[in-house]
């Protein structure tokens, strides 16, 4: 996928996701809400619908890190982790302590649980914590499961976390004519991996003695 646009595309989105951790890191050091440890509560019941971009990271995090996974996937033979593959994600894997399969290519929302605020309809940036984090925050404080103004988390916190809507146009940006394609990760991620398959086998360097393609057989004498 080097040198397609595809590829350029996974290169921009990725130097994104860069730049989300970098941005929830810093959310996570100034505020005092931590997820609890191995949760993934919010993986439970909920399948992404995801944008071809961020099928074609996870398509390609997977052919780079989990091959026999990604082509199983590919060719209908994926075994889920779950024993009720059909209720929320496929990759969730209840017996496993961080739950994700697939952590380092998931897609957009999966990165934004937890740490990423919104706006309002006035466009101001908010937050509100997940109904699962701890009630208690991680200096010991108070319960705290309200909504925030921005100008309150400043105050309080001296930070905004980061904010869904402007990196969910971020992504949509990276690959605007296929915007409205957005698709149940399990399916996107199939076709994305089949996609990178072929891509790979049209751009690998044919065999010695290989026929090209338009080399007329031989006629058997
Ligand atoms: S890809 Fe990972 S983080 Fe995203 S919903 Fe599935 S299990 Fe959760």
């Amino acid at each position: 996928m080097n040198g397609t646009s595809l590829g350029g595309m996974v290169t921009e989105l990725d130097a994104l996701y860069g730049q989300i951790e970098t941005a929830q890191a810093a959310w996570k050091l100034a505020s005092p809400f931590r997820c609890a440890d191995g949760c993934g509560t919010c993986c439970i019941d909920f399948e992404p619908d995801v944008l071809p971009v961020e099928a074609a990271y996870l398509a390609v995090w997977m052919l780079g890190f989990q091959r026999e996974r990604a082509v199983a996937l590919a060719t209908g033979t994926f075994e889920s982790p779950r024993s009720d593959p059909g209720r929320g994600c496929p990759f969730f894997d209840p017996g496993n302590a961080h739950h994700c399969t697939v952590y380092g290519g998931r897609a957009l929302i999966c990165r934004l649980f937890g740490y990423t605020g919104d706006r309002g309809k006035d466009g101001e940036p908010r937050w509100k914590p997940c109904k699962f984090l701890p009630v208690e925050g991680n200096d010991g404080s108070a319960p705290r499961r309200r909504q925030y103004s921005g100008a309150e988390l400043l105050e309080r916190f001296g930070a905004i976390p980061p904010l869904m809507s402007d990196l969910s146009a971020r992504v949509v940006s990276i690959d605007p004519v296929n915007s409205h394609l957005r698709r149940p990760l399990r399916e996107a991620v199939a076709d994305a991996i089949r996609h990178a398959l072929l891509m790979e086998r049209f751009s690998s360097p044919p065999e010695p003695n290989t026929p090209a393609p338009d080399t007329p057989a031989p006629l058997a004498s």
